[in-house]
C-alpha cells in the first residue's frame, strides 16, 4: 500500500500510540463555498490524511442550523449562527482517519481565526470568528449524532 507521510503505518507506532480508525463531521460553511474554497479546504483535508469517505453540497434549512446547533441556543451569537448557516450553500463531509476527530480540529485551527495557527484552515481562509470557514466534530458523541443527522449509512464509502 502507498503509505504517504502524513499517515504512518500504524504497525510501526508504539503500542500506546495507536489511535483508533475515527469518523467525523465537517461543514465547510458558506463564507468558504461563496469564495470557491471548497477544493483548497479539501486539499487541506487530504493532505493531514484525512479521507473523504462521504461528501454533498446543501442548502440546510433553518430548522437543520437549528437542530445542529442547539447546544448554542442560549449564547448572544445563536441567531446570527443560524442565518449564516443558512445564507448559502455548504458541503457536508465525512471524513475518516487515525484520531480523526482531534486530527481535523488540529487542522481547522482555533475559532477565532486571529489565533488559528499557521497553515489551518481558519487561519488560512476564515472572515472572522463567526465566519469561519469550517466545522468540525468535538468528539466521538457529537461526532455520531452530526453524521446521523445528515448522512445515511449507504452514503458513506470508506
Ligand atoms: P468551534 O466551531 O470551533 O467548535 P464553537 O463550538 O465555540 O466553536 O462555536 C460554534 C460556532 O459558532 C463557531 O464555529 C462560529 O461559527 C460561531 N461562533 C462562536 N463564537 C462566536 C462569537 N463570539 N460570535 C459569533 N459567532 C461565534
Amino acid at each position: 500500500a502507498d503509505i504517504s507521510p502524513a499517515t504512518p503505518d500504524p504497525r510501526f507506532l508504539p503500542k500506546d500510540k495507536i489511535m483508533a480508525i475515527e469518523r467525523t463531521f465537517s461543514i465547510i460553511k458558506p463564507d468558504a463555498t461563496e469564495r470557491n474554497l471548497t477544493g483548497a479546504v479539501n486539499a487541506v483535508i487530504e493532505k493531514a490524511g484525512l479521507r473523504i469517505v462521504a461528501q454533498k453540497r446543501i442548502r440546510m434549512t433553518k430548522e437543520q442550523a437549528e437542530t445542529f446547533y442547539a447546544v448554542h441556543k442560549a449564547r448572544p451569537f445563536f441567531g446570527e449562527l443560524v442565518e449564516f448557516m443558512t445564507s448559502g450553500p455548504v458541503v457536508v463531509q465525512v471524513l475518516e482517519g487515525e484520531g480523526a476527530i482531534a486530527k481535523y480540529r488540529e487542522v481547522m485551527g482555533a475559532t477565532d481565526p486571529s489565533k488559528a495557527a499557521e497553515g489551518t484552515v481558519r487561519k488560512l481562509y476564515a472572515k472572522s470568528i463567526g465566519e469561519n470557514s469550517v466545522h468540525g466534530s468535538d468528539a466521538p458523541e457529537t461526532a455520531a449524532i452530526e453524521i446521523a443527522q445528515f448522512f445515511s449509512g449507504n452514503e458513506i464509502v470508506g
